[in-house]
């Protein structure tokens, strides 16, 4: 417009520089010539635009469109100038429309400015295409949400891994205080710049007893803290954890929240030594036992405990509160454990004193001494003599029992030949097996058979499972074999009354007896074979069995073959 106006100056210039004046005709000619001018150059840059430009009249007839309104209409310009616009057009308004063009649907933007048209009021709308753009920003969006999602989805899979991994790493271990110390190394690195294990006294004071920093450089500082005491009702937030169970955030640590959280100045000095900006407090527990707490904490404000790293560490928690909660268990029903062996060795010891007398006085009886008694009474000191043996038999097996459950048992290894030890177990045997009518042998190679092991073990092994034999066989024979190969392997074989395969993996089990009649009968405690299993695992062997009702059982024992 300026520079039209320019035009018009320099013009009116010549013209009053030349002739005196222009003419009233004159001048509504030229202005007629440069309003048609004009109305050309500005039809001609609408033509040219790369928009759709439609001029709508004021009753919505459209008066005008340029060439790429006709494309994006898809109708020629007769057809489209004199129809109704059919879209509502208000001056200095965006709107977007949808174009259904060639079966596609398109997206428009119509810009409008309220303009004249050939004098009269008109709209002037140009129409910009946006579906391509609409479809690369669509596409960008899914992108974006795609990557989030993939994002989203590695994390869950790396954050799942950490935990199993962390699983594997608490149940790997029985003790408590190794589970604790675990689950401080985990969470450096992977959750946080430093970790600190509280554990709980008695009197309600708390105690640092794993302390695990990021960088080594904090490692003394670190150490130092583990000798400082928490105590009982004191600042410190872990008291407060520990009573509630409940998770504390500190999301930004100064010198004055670390003055109210300590009691003394080397706690105080400590703490400010290790550049804490920020910390999580939460609850070692499981079921209705609180073993202590997990402090995670940064040293760094780029790292910030997320809502996620918060879930982690809960997690984490929560698996080495089930973890330290089994090794408690595990170490009390150890405790328990040993307190019964105790308790069975001293008792069967005890009661075995008093039966060496009666078994020696009913010895002294039979001999007649102080004086000859009638044969009447010899079967009753006879029948004396058999009950207290037998009871000196079961004690022996209960103190056997009860050595070998509290790992009171010395093992002492030297070469052997088996082969020897199998005659010295027929020799025993041998009387026992005839009083029953049973044949007892030895079925081996005549050459020796060395081995490394126990000699006394291996023989009470031997005489356990050959007593056995012999009283759960009726008729038949009983044979002892020995068998070189990778693996030493005694068998004791016979052909009584066999175990039914139900009852096979329970054999070996202490107090199990496969049928309570036959207890009364032979009246066992059912530990023999818990003691031979304990016996052969000593060696670092093993003992099977295979059965069959009626026709009878062989059990195997299996020894390292170390010959030299
Ligand atoms: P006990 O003989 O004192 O009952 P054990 O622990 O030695 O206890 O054996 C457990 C059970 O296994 C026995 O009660 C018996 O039923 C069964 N058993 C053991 N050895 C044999 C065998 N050679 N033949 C059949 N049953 C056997």
């Amino acid at each position: 417009m300026s520079a039209s106006s320019e035009r018009d100056t320099q013009q009116t210039g010549r013209h009053g520089f030349g002739d005196l004046r222009e003419t009233a005709v004159d001048k509504v000619t030229r202005l007629t010539r440069e309003l048609a001018r004009s109305e050309a150059r500005f039809r001609d840059v609408i033509e040219r635009n790369a928009d759709a430009i439609v001029v709508v009249d004021a009753t919505g007839i459209i008066r005008f469109v340029n060439q790429a309104a006709t494309s994006l209409f898809e109708r020629t310009r007769q057809q489209l100038i004199g129809s109704a616009f059919g879209f509502p057009v208000l001056g200095g308004e965006t709107t977007e429309l949808e174009l259904v063009r060639g079966g596609r649907p398109r997206t428009v933007e119509m810009r409008v400015v309220a303009s004249e048209w050939e004098g009269g009021a008109a709209f002037i709308a140009s129409l910009r295409d946006m579906t391509e753009r609409k479809n690369a920003e669509e596409t960008a969006r899914r992108l974006a949400l795609e990557q989030t999602a993939r994002a989203t989805a590695e994390d869950a899979v790396a954050r799942l891994s950490f935990l199993l991994e962390s699983t594997t790493v608490f149940t790997s271990s029985l003790n408590a205080d190794a589970v604790l110390e675990n689950l401080a190394r985990l969470c450096v690195g992977r959750l946080a710049d430093w970790a600190v294990i509280y554990a709980v006294a008695s009197d309600g004071s708390a105690q640092r007893t794993h302390v695990v920093h990021a960088d080594p450089a904090k490692a003394a500082v670190a150490t130092a803290l583990q000798s400082v005491r928490i105590l009982p009702r004191g600042p410190h937030p872990v008291l407060d954890v520990i009573q509630t169970r409940r998770r504390h955030i500190v999301s930004s640590i100064d010198d004055t929240f670390i003055d109210s959280v300590t009691s003394d100045t080397r706690e105080r000095e400590l703490v400010r030594a290790l550049g804490l900006t920020s910390y999580v407090l939460l609850p070692v527990a499981a079921h209705d036992r609180v073993f202590g707490a997990l402090a995670l904490a940064a040293s760094t404000p780029a790292r910030q405990f997320t809502p996620t790293d918060v879930a982690l560490a809960d997690d984490l928690a929560a698996r080495a509160g089930l973890a330290v909660e089994n090794a408690t268990l595990y170490e009390e029903a150890n405790v328990a454990n040993r307190g019964k062996a105790d308790l069975l060795a001293v008792v069967s010891h005890d009661l075995r004193t008093p039966l060496n007398a009666i078994i020696g006085y009913a010895d002294l009886l039979d001999l007649g001494l102080p004086e000859p008694i009638g044969e009447r009474s010899k079967t009753q000191v006879g029948r004396i003599r058999t009950s207290a043996r037998h009871l000196v038999y079961l004690l022996d097996e209960l103190l056997d029992f009860a050595r070998l459950d509290a790992g009171g048992v010395t093992i002492r290894r030297s070469r052997i030949d088996a082969l020897v030890v199998l005659r010295e177990v027929r020799d025993v045997m041998e009387p026992l097996a005839a009083k029953a009518g049973l044949s007892l042998v030895v079925d081996a190679a005549d050459t020796p058979q060395w081995v490394i092991t126990d000699a006394d073990k291996l023989r009470q092994i031997l005489l356990n499972l050959v007593g056995n034999a012999i009283k759960y066989t009726r008729h038949g024979t009983i044979t002892i074999g020995v068998r070189d190969g990778d693996r030493l392997r005694i068998s004791v074989h016979d052909t009584g009354i066999g175990i039914a395969p139900e009852n096979l993996s329970r054999v070996f089990e202490p107090f199990w007896q496969v049928d309570p009649s036959e207890r009364a009968r032979h009246t066992g405690t059912g530990l023999g074979l818990s003691v031979v299993r304990r016996l052969a695992e000593l060696l670092g062997g093993e003992v099977t069995v295979e059965s069959r009702v009626v026709d009878g059982s062989t059990f195997v024992v299996a020894l390292p073959s170390t010959t030299n």
